[in-house]
């Protein structure tokens, strides 16, 4: 039979949540109203997290797994789950029960209520330090200011889905997935439930401090143009400086005497000055031709090394493939 939901979990190195982790969301799936499965995805973990999702699987069969080659990143491993999928509701949520999984049947709620895309909003991070706060709080707000559509502002990953919208998503063929910003892209029903988010069960964070900036700069690339513009923008700004500089210039050589212009001082920065506005214009476009270069490579997004429970009903459980064509 399948599936009526479908849990996805990204896992990198998460062998002291995932005992904990099944403990809570089973808690959930015994509760849901019909079938569930809990697929969990190694986006390859080095630790004992893979090796524990096999004795999941052995235990549990609506457990199943998907795991990547390498680690490709959450962004990846949760297209992957994406993917492979089949229920008509998938939820997605993280491995360390920063998104409490008790929410789900509240979402699930909404879903009959006739919404096919319920995100979870946070109203306050417990426990993360003031620099994460801080730069998450900038980064949502500038994103919103700047994205072609309205990506909301304080929402994570944690989100439900209705079949309609996975369709969508695993349509899109793009490789820098940002998927908070495809998911609102997507548009239908969309509603925010308020949550609070619970620090860390156990474990560090995976997303080092360079993860979140590759993710938020992918963020604002991919859904504005507004940075390329920044460097006309910029351009104007240097040329208008340098207008009035001359006409300073020219002043001070006409009317006074012991003009304050002597020097090189005043060349180095103009020279400095405009050397760092063309290196960040160049950046900027690199960042948008990085992209279109990643795009026409046209590389699947990941590779399998293993998949357990998707095929049962043709005797394969564990075939490894390294290109992912149908399910
Ligand atoms: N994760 C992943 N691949 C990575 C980094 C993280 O699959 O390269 C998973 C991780 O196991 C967790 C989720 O993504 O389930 C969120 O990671 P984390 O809690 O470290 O980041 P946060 O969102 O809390 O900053
Ligand atoms: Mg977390």
């Amino acid at each position: 039979m399948l599936p009526k939901y479908s849990f996805i979990i990204p896992i990198y190195n998460e062998e002291d949540t995932i005992e904990e982790m099944y403990r809570r969301v089973s808690i959930v799936m015994n509760r849901m109203d019909g079938p569930v499965e809990l697929c969990l995805v190694n986006d390859g973990s080095s630790d004992r997290s893979l090796q524990m999702m096999r004795e999941l699987h052995q235990k549990d069969p609506r457990v199943i797994y998907l795991s990547l080659a390498r680690n490709f990143g959450h962004q990846i491993a949760v297209t992957a789950g994406l993917n492979f999928v089949r229920g008509q509701v998938v939820v997605i949520l993280d491995a360390d029960l920063q998104d409490p999984p008790e929410l789900i049947p509240d979402m699930v709620e909404k879903w009959r209520q006739g919404y096919q895309i319920v995100y979870a909003q946070r109203i306050q991070r417990r426990q993360e330090g003031w620099f994460k706060r801080f730069t998450a709080y900038a980064f949502y707000r500038i994103l919103k200011n700047l994205a072609d559509v309205d990506i909301p502002t304080d929402t994570g990953d944690f989100c439900l889905l209705d079949r309609k919208v996975v369709d969508v998503l695993n349509a899109m063929s793009e490789r820098n997935r940002y998927i908070r910003g495809l998911r609102a892209w997507v548009g239908f029903n969309q509603i925010a439930i308020k949550f609070e988010r619970d620090p860390r069960f156990a474990g560090d964070v995976k997303y080092t401090f360079r993860k979140s900036l590759a993710l938020a700069i992918n963020g604002l690339v991919s859904f504005s143009k507004v940075p390329l513009r920044l460097s006309t923008y910029m351009g104007f700004l240097a040329a208008l400086v340098s207008l009035f500089m001359c006409m300073l210039v020219l002043y001070w050589r006409l009317f006074v005497p012991h003009s304050p212009l002597t020097g090189m001082a005043i060349i180095l920065i103009a020279i400095f000055f405009l050397g760092a506005v063309q290196l960040f214009s160049i950046g900027i476009l690199g960042e948008y031709i990085g992209r279109i270069y990643e795009e026409v490579k046209q590389r699947p997004l990941y590779t399998l090394a293993e998949v357990a429970g998707f095929y049962e009903e043709q005797g394969d459980t564990q075939k490894p493939i390294s290109v992912v064509k149908e399910k």
